[in-house]
């Protein structure tokens, strides 16, 4: 790392910030920006290999400063440095190419150590970020799984819709599946009705085929 972009408002963080890429990156030369106009035109000069961006600046957001960079510099490693630690604001700055994302709370020595694990390739992450990233997919796995799991109850046939399959498959008529049931024909309509909105058919040559694919029927 030789060069680093320091984007951030307020002097005394801007100061400490330059502090924690020094004590990473000892020699690395220090550009800073106090705004997000700032940073754009600093990127814009001159390459870097490593930005260190507040995301809360006086005319925007960081993650612009972010965007740009992976645009202009893909090279440049753009790594948020900030005291939001919700998907509100984590998600989207990744999306927009953040390889890092740290919080401020977190004491100098951290973060430095966290700032030195993308020497072996880690993308710096302060802790309680990692396990938001992490439980947001298994929340997204388990979400994919309980859709799943509804449009499975949303199509399968209750026992009684399985007789009435079995039966319109064979070729009997509405009445005569009313009569063998002791049910009335409206009842049994609806039952048909349900099984071709379930098996997404809408003939009787359909739903038989269906009956036969499901192992229902001798086809
Ligand atoms: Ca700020």
């Amino acid at each position: 790392m030789q060069n680093a972009l320091i984007v951030e408002d307020l002097p005394e963080i801007r100061d400490w910030l330059v502090q924690v890429a020094q004590a990473a990156f000892p020699g690395v030369a220090v550009t800073r920006a106090a705004r997000v106009d700032e940073a754009l035109a600093r990127v814009t000069e001159r390459g870097f290999d490593l930005a260190l961006i507040d995301l809360g600046l006086p005319d925007g957001s960081g993650i612009d400063v972010v965007g740009a960079l992976r645009q202009r510099q893909p090279t440049a490693v753009p790594v948020v440095v900030t005291i939001y630690d919700d998907d509100d604001h984590l998600f989207p700055a990744l999306q927009a190419g953040a390889f890092g994302y740290l919080l401020k709370e977190q004491p100098q020595d951290a973060l430095v150590a966290q700032l030195l694990r993308m020497t072996q390739g880690e993308p710096p992450l302060s802790p309680p970020i990692a396990r938001r990233v992490l439980s947001y997919f298994a929340g997204e796995a388990q979400r994919r799984q309980s859709l799943v799991r509804q449009v499975e109850e949303q199509v399968r046939l209750t026992d009684r819709e399985t007789e009435v399959l079995q039966r319109v498959a064979k070729g009997y008529t509405l009445p005569e599946i009313a009569t063998q049931f002791g049910l009335s024909r409206h009842t049994i309509a609806d039952h048909i009705k349900q099984v071709y909105r379930k098996l997404n058919v809408s003939s009787r040559a359909e739903a038989a085929l269906e009956a036969a694919r499901r192992g229902l029927v001798n086809p």
